[in-house]
Parts: structure tokens; C-alpha cells; sequence
């Protein structure tokens, strides 16, 4: 028997674990379908090349057949270890434009969502190397640093946006978001800083905090119309763990829907479909999934400055002899925040990471040769997909359906468009003269409105930010309360990214922490 039983124990979950566990009276039970995290390349942040087609920390996923995407089958990385997909994601530490947790506030009719409301609870959970200020913490378990290494692309790529007009920002969580600059991490002292680095190694010998690796919950225990405990499946037995208090889930935006609809809290028809019995016939679970897509322009480099074809060991050595070098790099060292003719208000709408090295579908498909890659993504997108059942299998994974450029105006495929023409445009500066070869992709001739639209639809990826498919809000699609509260059950609540009603302009990991940090108040007063 426990108070609270966490499932989940990526960005948001170890947040909890940590803030809750902090009570001694409280028993705090962390679920985690993965392992430890271990692996050495989770840590040495240049190993996220390495990583990324490793399956023993990763979910895995693949969407759906993408209508608007040539029929393509999207690749989804999500971790499955301890930190979630803080173990495995590029570490750039952002939070988005203020106001659009003005909207979260709108959205969930309350103003404690709103900027100058979350902006504490940012700044809480960050320990930034510069210090405090008003916008930054610095006392806070997740270290935010500035890049030990910069490879010199990185540096050009900074001086070619300047060329083509766009602002410079040496801190896109400051003042203003707009503007091109170096992305500081989640990094400390040159290494990984994952939410677990951050909020649950340092309390795991907390007397009050269980974690439980290689758990996979597959049901919430929901009696009289309330969750009562978590059924989960470890080593081939299935085990049930009682929450007095509360169940949170925090399995992130494909499983924390997922999980709901496995226990009967979803759209009934699609629940009956399965055969699941209804608990609670909630239609929004699963929908209003929101992702950014992103489009990359490939450039071969004409000297041998990139980050392809290092040598693994040299690099490997320098790091945990010297603890320099690329290994501490992020690899997505330098980016910057624009507005394309089609944004709707002063917010960016584009987001660029630069990535001194040839990075085709997620750096799988390795490339020969030296080169540089410009990642463009939309940041607004109208789009909206579904988390779906494929069976009642909790060991089963669910249907993930992005419906990318699906929206009927077209917009997010022309927001696509000037982002790939944004690119190019950066990438034709006189900064890059000395370095400039060939373009590989979109590729020689490829400019005009259709040809570009083509190469989108034949190239563009997630860049891995899915989020909304337990929408906090007041309207009857709404999954969530504004404290986070499923709605019509007692004792649950989702902290994850899936609450989020709207995506936020940029990376989500900080933003995903922060409602942890959020929730974790609202749980404990309770
Ligand atoms: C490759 C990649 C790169 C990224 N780069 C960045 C970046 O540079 N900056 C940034 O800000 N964001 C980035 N992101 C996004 C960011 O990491 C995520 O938005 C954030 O981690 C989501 O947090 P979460 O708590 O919602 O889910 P997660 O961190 O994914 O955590 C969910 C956890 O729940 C566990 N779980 C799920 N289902 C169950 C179950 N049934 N039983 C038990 N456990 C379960 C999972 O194994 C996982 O550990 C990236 C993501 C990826 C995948």
C-alpha cells in the first residue's frame, strides 16, 4: 500500500517522485516500464547518435501510414529507462514563447497556467550555470549549461543567419525568444543531465520511495469511480500496487492515453470495440495529438570540420579522460527561433536546429563524406492526429495516428515550405563560402512551391515532440481538469506532456518538468 503510485518515470514522472517523496510521510511507489539507465552513451551527450537506433531504451514506435506523407511510416523515438525520453532527447533546454502558457491558462481556465503564474516553477526546477535572473534559476536540480565544445559550423551557421537579417539571442529564455544563437543544455559538467540525473538518483535512498524497473502497468484499478491501484506486469507476473491517495500517470503522450483507454476511460464505443469494459466514457482520450515536423536541408562540406566520421574512440577517450571535446557536445549546438510571412502574431513559428554532421531520417540512414545539416520545423501546427487502441493487449502497442498537414487550409504544409525556404536562405550566406559543397537535400532544382511541397512530403520527420492526447481543459473533450484531474475518476490525474492543450513553441522537455513541478504542489495540498 502506498499514497501515491507513479507510473512512468521519464521528465515528468521523476519530478513527482522526487517532489512528493520530499514529505516522509508520504510512500511513493515509481513505476518504470524500462531499465536502469546505464548505458554509457545515455550520459556521454554525443552518444544520443549512438543511441538512436538502440531498442533497448527506446519504445520504438512507428505511426500510422501518413496520408500526406506519401503514405509514410513515421519513426518515434520514445525512452523506455529511467528519465524517459530525457535519456534519450538532444538535451536543448528551452520553454517556448510566454505567452503560450497564456493559452494553457485560457484553455484551462486557470490562470495559474499562465506565464507569469509557471514561471516560478521553471525557474525552480533549473540550476542554470549563469545564475539567477528574473526569467532563470539557478538553484534547481536540472544543471542548464553552455556548451563545452563548439564545433566551428556551429559558429557560421550563427554569423549566416545574422547575414540574412535574423535577430541574434544569446538566451532563448529570456526577454525575447526570437533570434539565432548557441541552445544551452541539460547538461552538468559536460554529461547528460536527464530527469533522473536531476530529480530521482540523488533521493532514491529515500526510505519512502519505491522504484520499480521493468514494470509495465497495464491497468488502473478503478472501483466505485474511483482508482484504487495500478496492475502491472513484471517478470512475467502481474502484481497490483494500492495508491490511498492518488495514481498519476506519467507515461508520457502515446502511453499515458493509452493506459486510460486499457482501464476503460476513453471514447466507450472504441473501448467496446476491444472488448474493454467502460469505466467512464471519456471521448477526448487519445485525440488532439500535436507534433512539430520538421524538414532538413543537407549540405556536403568541402574540409573536414564536421561531426561526421569522428573517430568513436578518439572521442570516447578525450571524454572520460579529459572530460572535453565532442563528446560533450549535444551535436545540436547552435539554432535559432523565426518568423515565417505566415505567422499569426509576434511569436516565431519556425525553429532551427543546426547539426555540423549529415543527418538523414534521424541518422540512420548514414552518409559518406562531411557535411551539415539544417533541421526547419513549423512550431503552430493546425494538424491535429489520435492515440488509438490496436487491441487490448497492454503489451500491444497503440495506433499512432499524427495526420500530419492534415489541416484544411494547408497552412502547416506552407508553413513547411518557408521553413525549408528559410534554410536555404541562411545557408546561402557568405559565412558558409569556405565550407560550401554540394546540396544533397532538397537538392539542385528543387525550388519551386511543387517541388518543394514533394520533397516534404517524401523527407519530413518528427522532431519528436508529441503532445495533448489528455488535453487539460473545461469543454467535454477535455481529459483533464486544470489540476490535472481526470475528469469523472477520483484519485487519478495525467502528469505529462499530454495535458498540454496546445503544443508550445519549442522542445518540451523543460516545459514537461515544469507541470510536474506544477502538479506536484497541487497533488500534495490535496
Ligand atoms: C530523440 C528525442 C529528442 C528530443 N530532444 C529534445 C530536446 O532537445 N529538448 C527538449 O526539450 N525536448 C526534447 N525531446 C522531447 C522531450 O524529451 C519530451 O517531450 C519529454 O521527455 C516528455 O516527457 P514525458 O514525461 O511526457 O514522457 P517520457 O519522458 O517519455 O516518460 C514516459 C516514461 O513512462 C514510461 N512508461 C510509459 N508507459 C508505461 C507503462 N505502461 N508502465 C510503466 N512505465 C511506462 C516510459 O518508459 C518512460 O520512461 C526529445 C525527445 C526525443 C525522443
Amino acid at each position: 500500500m502506498y499514497d501515491f503510485v507513479i507510473v512512468g518515470a521519464g521528465s515528468a514522472g521523476c519530478v513527482l517522485a522526487n517532489r512528493l517523496s520530499a514529505d516522509p510521510n508520504q510512500r511513493v511507489l515509481l513505476l518504470e516500464a524500462g531499465g536502469r539507465d546505464w548505458h554509457p552513451f545515455i550520459h556521454m551527450p554525443a552518444g544520443i547518435a549512438k543511441l538512436v537506433g538502440r531498442k533497448g531504451v527506446n519504445w520504438d514506435y512507428v505511426t500510422e501510414p501518413e496520408a500526406a506523407l506519401d503514405n509514410r511510416r513515421l519513426w518515434w523515438p520514445r525512452g523506455r529507462v529511467l528519465g524517459g525520453s530525457s535519456s534519450i532527447n538532444a538535451m536543448c533546454y528551452i520553454r517556448g514563447h510566454a505567452r503560450d502558457y497564456d493559452d494553457w491558462a485560457r484553455a484551462s481556465g486557470d490562470p495559474r497556467w499562465g506565464w507569469s503564474a509557471v514561471l516560478p516553477y521553471f525557474k525552480r526546477s533549473e540550476g542554470n550555470v549563469r545564475g539567477a535572473n528574473e526569467y532563470h534559476g539557478a538553484e534547481g536540480p536540472l544543471t542548464v549549461s553552455d556548451p563545452i565544445h563548439r564545433n566551428p559550423l556551429s559558429a557560421v551557421f550563427i554569423a549566416a543567419a545574422r547575414e540574412a537579417g535574423l535577430a541574434e539571442s544569446d538566451d532563448f529564455n529570456g526577454a525575447r525568444q526570437d533570434g539565432f544563437g548557441w541552445y544551452q543544455t541539460t547538461t552538468r559538467a559536460g554529461a547528460r543531465c536527464s530527469a533522473a540525473d536531476a530529480y530521482l538518483h540523488p533521493v532514491r535512498d529515500r526510505p519512502n520511495l519505491t522504484v520499480v524497473t521493468g514494470a509495465l502497468a497495464q491497468r488502473v484499478v478503478v472501483e466505485n469511480g474511483r482508482a484504487v491501484a495500478v496492475e502491472y506486469r513484471r517478470r512475467g507476473a502481474v502484481q497490483r500496487a494500492e495508491a490511498a491517495r492518488s495514481v498519476l500517470l506519467a507515461g508520457g503522450a502515446i502511453n499515458s492515453p493509452q493506459l486510460l483507454m486499457l482501464s476503460g476511460i476513453g471514447p466507450a464505443d472504441a473501448l467496446r470495440a476491444h472488448g474493454i469494459a467502460v469505466a467512464h466514457d471519456l471521448p477526448g482520450v487519445g485525440g488532439n495529438l500535436q507534433d512539430h515536423l520538421d524538414v532538413c536541408t543537407l549540405t556536403r562540406c568541402t574540409q573536414k570540420v564536421t561531426y561526421d566520421q569522428l573517430s568513436d574512440i578518439a572521442v570516447a577517450w578525450r571524454y572520460y579522460v579529459h572530460h572535453d571535446g565532442p563528446g560533450t557536445s549535444n551535436v545540436a549546438e547552435a539554432g535559432g527561433f523565426a518568423r515565417s510571412p505566415l505567422a499569426t502574431d509576434d511569436r516565431a513559428d519556425l525553429q532551427f536546429h543546426f547539426v555540423p554532421a549529415l543527418l538523414d531520417d534521424h541518422g540512420r540512414n548514414r552518409m559518406p563524406g562531411h557535411g551539415y545539416t539544417v533541421h526547419a520545423c513549423g512550431l503552430r501546427p493546425r494538424s491535429r492526429g489520435r492515440i488509438e487502441l490496436a487491441s487490448a493487449d497492454p503489451g500491444a502497442k497503440a495506433r499512432i495516428r499524427a495526420n500530419y498537414l492534415s489541416d484544411a487550409e494547408g497552412y502547416d504544409l506552407n508553413v513547411m515550405i518557408e521553413a525549408a525556404r528559410l534554410s536555404r536562405r541562411i545557408l546561402a550566406g557568405r559565412a558558409f563560402n569556405p565550407y560550401r559543397g554540394e546540396e544533397l537535400l532538397p537538392g539542385a532544382g528543387q525550388d519551386d512551391d511543387a517541388a518543394l511541397t514533394a520533397f516534404i512530403r517524401r523527407k519530413a520527420e518528427t522532431i519528436y515532440h508529441p503532445v495533448g492526447t489528455c488535453r487539460m481543459g473545461t469543454d467535454g473533450d477535455a481529459v483533464v481538469d486544470a489540476e490535472l484531474r481526470v475528469r469523472g475518476i477520483e484519485g487519478l490525474r495525467v502528469v505529462d506532456a499530454s495535458i498540454m492543450p496546445t503544443l508550445i513553441g519549442g522542445n518540451t522537455n523543460a516545459p514537461t518538468m515544469m507541470i510536474a513541478e506544477r502538479a506536484s504542489e497541487m497533488v500534495l495540498a490535496a
